[in-house]
């Protein structure tokens, strides 16, 4: 017996049983929407009768060269003829025949990126047939037209283009705006039209006979599972290429029946913000593909409710029990066909991380699902979503008064984005990816075609289309603001311009969107970062910490820097980084003193003069940080970092010379010698300064131990402070950090140091603070003698940015710009390292240091301070590692406390 292709809608049981239980599996199989199929039959949704092909019969009809599977036609054969026996109609038949639909669908949705065939079974005879039954002319040769066109495009490739423009010209000549007033006549012609369109691509007639029908559209879903798009798609959404596509074979049911007919789709929530309200459109006397692909204008949902009322009541019925069953919001679509209500099609919705979060939280509330599931169903790119950027109130308010506000449309994906426009997909991605252009693309509405330029672009922009148009969809699937359905807008691509209620802007003119309020602005406002104090967020947030064990702190340099820090959610700062005080220009002249000058004297004034400029910033950061850790980390960059670059001397030298030689008095020669001398003794000690590798050069401790009067300025700035803010009732936990540190007699030595300089603070300030003393872990040799080390630090910080350079050998500066991008194109690393932690190498080191460290020091504090500490997978990698905490920037705080609190539940849920 050949192996099972072929299911049935109401063997579920047995598909459960074939693939060893679970539902994941039983989607792989089936894929999501057949799957859901055979679900819904099983939970008593009404679905027309059908059965689905496996994704199994699709890899092995492409893996054996597109032919079908032994044992597959015949079982499509019988399953058939079971539909026929459960609807009384035949396939082929003359009097009263079965319209069937092929439908593709893989395990994880790809809105529209597949193929599907409708009204399969149509011919002249069957036509005839129909038309008897149905008496209704109109509605026969609608279905008709629609078989003939979507078999040529789908099946022989015909563009799209052509068949539409058929339908436009015979609504001109009819002299009607829309499709339904078009009459059976018009829609005859059509046909005809088609047909001939059929046959100058195909090379052949359109085929009668309706088992070739179903054949040819059967491997062309199989087929559409390597199209192009299909294939963008999955790599954009990291979807596995191997997994194939399922066909589910089903029963037509038809919304274009007349005026008590409609198809339409819907959210069981709102989508965008997650109100718990079916949201959705829907088309009186119309084929399901005319709402999803957003050319028709379409009524919302709420509409049904008084044009048909008892359907209405059984959709939200149905609907309903969908997301009780399923657990989640649900994704439908439905048809009424003279009245009678079907459910198509179920799958979980799409949503905005706003609405992610909101639909997660409210699911407890109602007890559908638990506090663990919640958190879990939000990623922690999601919540990264709240924090990209949105226009600023100012320049709206300018942009409103200006007339700059140019027209509304639907808010189907939030966030705020300007660029140029760009009219096709291809060019957007050309002026995106080539010339790093920021990019609109603005399309009439937008296909399976378009993804890659939608991909690149940074929003999108539609006439037309609904909440759950094809741009909407993918839209909000990537995170890209998107405004649809702009009534105002025109598109003219002759000209290749957009005109907005008169305005008229040319491609490559710059216009901004607001994907969350659902306005088109003309130019570029400026944007801001938005206040995330969403409260369905905040309180996801809570739940996630009752989960996690890493703490989440904060690399912040300035007392604003923490107060956000804290706002998210930090528990203390894991970095600042002292040197970058040092930039400001009333520090910057006393900074280069020091560097510059070889006099005790000279370099004690400088320092004397950073002293309180220092103690202040610490001041602020134990201000704001009461009662938590402050780790500040002394001075770690070279020191030619803080003076003028080399070729800069030279040109300034040589342009003091040059005047000098025009120099009118004395006095203006006495001063211009002057200049040129300081020129020359800073270009002298830049010289002597410079370094070939200056990021494994005279930094981090080396510094301090060449200069130990630097490093001994700023712990009497940080005992200083906290001894001050102490004295106002703040409760300081300031820790010293040494950065760089590769052995241990480098750390003891600037121990001695620091002790000295701190004992001496506390006595003069008369007051006890209590402080640590510990280092950063950022060279391979430091993590290989953590235990050495860890008898003279108290904690230990892992800097995996220098880490991952020393261990890689490669210049982090250089790297990311040059062979790093070659090699993950190559496929010889997968990851940028210096984006995600190499487990295997880095965090390798990470686990000996961790555990050397901790066999001398038990309670050893171990955090990250790289750049890692904000990756959700390198997250993962701390959590197992056992860390007391990461530490990233404070955007990134959110992400962060869910990304721990998902590493906690997958490790208790193991
Ligand atoms: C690191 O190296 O990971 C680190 C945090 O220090 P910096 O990036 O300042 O070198
Ligand atoms: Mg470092």
């Amino acid at each position: 017996m050949s192996k099972k292709w072929v299911y049935l809608f109401d063997e579920v049981e047995q598909a459960e049983k074939d693939v060893g239980g679970g539902w994941e599996n039983v989607r792989g199989l089936l894929g999501g929407k057949g799957a859901n199929l055979l679900e819904m039959v099983r939970i008593g949704v009404p679905v027309p009768p059908g059965f689905t092909v496996s994704t199994e019969a699709c890899n092995a009809y492409l893996d054996s060269g597109e032919t079908f599977p032994e044992g597959l036609k015949e079982q499509i054969l019988e399953a058939l003829k079971n539909v026929e026996e459960s609807t009384g109609k035949k396939f082929g038949d003359k009097k009263n025949p079965l319209l069937i639909s092929c439908r593709s669908g893989g395990k994880f949705s790809m809105p529209g990126m597949m193929d599907t065939v409708l009204n399969i079974g149509l011919n002249d005879e069957t036509a005839a047939g129909l038309l008897k039954l149905t008496g209704d002319e109109r509605f026969l040769y609608d279905s008709y037209r629609r078989l003939v066109q979507m078999f040529g495009s789908v099946v022989m490739g015909a563009p799209d283009d052509d068949f539409e423009e058929v339908i436009t010209k015979a609504r001109l000549k009819a002299g009607v705006e829309t499709d339904t007033q078009l009459t059976a006549d018009d829609w005859k012609d059509v046909t005809k039209k088609f047909k001939a369109i059929f046959r100058h691509y195909a090379k052949r007639d359109f085929p009668t006979d309706p088992y070739e029908q179903l054949n040819l559209a059967t491997e062309a879903v199989f087929k559409s599972w390597n199209g192009k798009r299909a294939v963008d798609y999955r790599n954009a959404a990291g979807i596995p290429h191997d997994l194939g596509t399922a066909v589910s074979i089903q029963t037509m049911v038809f919304g274009n029946m007349g005026n008590d007919s409609a198809t339409g789709v819907a959210l069981t929530r709102n989508g965008t913000n997650g109100e718990n309200r079916i949201e959705g459109d829907y088309l009186t006397n119309a084929q399901g593909e005319d709402v999803v692909a957003g050319i028709r204008l379409t009524d919302e949902i709420s509409k049904l409710k008084t044009e048909m009322p008892a359907a209405y009541k059984e959709f939200e019925q149905f609907s309903k029990m969908l997301e009780k069953h399923y657990r989640d919001m649900q994704d439908v679509e439905f048809t009424i066909e003279k009245g009678k209500f079907w459910m198509l099609q179920t799958r979980d919705g799409k949503r905005t991380a706003q609405a992610a979060v909101r639909i997660a939280i409210e699911m407890v509330e109602e007890g559908l699902i638990s506090r663990e599931e919640a958190v879990l169903r939000v990623s922690p790119e999601q919540v990264d979503l709240f924090l990209h950027p949105q226009f600023d109130q100012e320049a709206i308010k300018a942009a409103k008064a200006s007339g700059d506000m140019l027209a509304t449309g639907i808010n189907v994906s939030p966030g705020a984005a300007f660029g140029v426009i760009a009219l096709d997909a291809d060019l957007a991605e050309k002026w995106a990816n080539e010339e790093g252009k920021d990019v609109i693309m603005v399309r009439p509405e937008t296909k399976p075609d378009d993804v890659h330029g939608m991909l690149a672009s940074q929003g999108i922009l539609t006439c037309r289309g609904g909440r759950t148009s094809h741009a909407a969809l993918v839209a909000r699937q990537f995170g890209k603001p998107a405004v649809v359905g702009v009534s105002d807008l025109e598109i003219n691509m002759s000209e290749r311009e957009i005109r907005v209620k008169g305005r008229v802007f040319a491609e490559g003119e710059w216009v901004s969107i607001d994907g969350t309020e659902g306005i088109l602005y003309a130019g570029k406002l400026d944007t801001m970062v938005p206040d995330i104090k969403d409260p369905y967020l905040m309180e996801l947030l809570t739940w996630a910490d009752e989960f996690r064990r890493l703490g989440v702190w904060a690399n912040a340099d300035y007392p604003v820097d923490a107060e956000r820090a804290l706002e998210y959610g930090a528990e203390g700062i894991g970095l600042c980084r002292t040197e970058h005080m040092f930039f400001e220009t009333d520090r910057m002249p006393h900074v280069q003193q020091m560097i510059m000058t070889d006099s005790p004297t000279e370099r004690r004034e400088a320092l004397d003069a950073l002293l309180p400029f220092q103690r202040e910033d610490f001041i602020g950061l134990f201000r704001v940080m009461d009662k938590k850790s402050v780790i500040i980390r002394l001075i770690d960059p070279p020191l030619n970092e803080f003076l003028p670059l080399q070729v800069d001397l030279i040109q300034e030298l040589a342009d003091l010379k040059f005047r000098l030689r025009d120099a009118g008095t004395l006095e203006d020669t006495n001063r211009l010698l002057d200049q040129i001398e300081e020129k020359r003794q800073i270009l002298k000690r830049v010289e002597s300064l410079h370094e070939s590798n200056p990021m494994l050069g005279l930094r981090g401790v080396r510094l301090a131990i060449h200069i130990p009067e630097l490093t001994a300025m700023q712990v009497r700035a940080v005992i200083e402070a906290a001894c001050i803010v102490t004295k106002e009732g703040v409760e300081a936990h300031p820790e010293i950090m040494i950065p760089l540190t590769s052995h241990v007699n480098e750390l003891k030595s600037q121990r001695d140091v620091l002790e000295v300089v701190a004992k001496k603070v506390i006595e003069e300030q008369g007051i006890d603070v209590h402080y640590k003393l510990g280092t950063m872990i950022e060279l391979p040799r430091a993590a290989l003698i953590a235990d050495q080390i860890a008898e003279y630090a108290e904690f230990f910080s892992f800097g995996t940015n220098d880490l991952t350079q020393t261990v890689f050998g490669i210049s982090r500066d250089d790297a990311e710009s040059s062979f790093l991008i070659e090699y993950m194109e190559k496929g010889i690393l997968t990851e940028n390292p210096f984006a995600v932690l190499d487990r295997e190498g880095v965090g390798e080191l990470m686990r000996i240091g961790v555990q050397k460290g901790r066999s001398v020091r038990p309670d050893l504090e171990c955090g990250i301070c790289g750049e890692h500490a904000g990756n959700p997978e390198s997250i993962q990698i701390c959590h197992e590692l056992e860390l007391s905490y990461v530490s990233c920037a404070p955007f990134q705080i959110p992400l962060a406390r869910l990304a721990a609190a998902h590493a906690a539940l997958r490790d208790k849920n193991k």
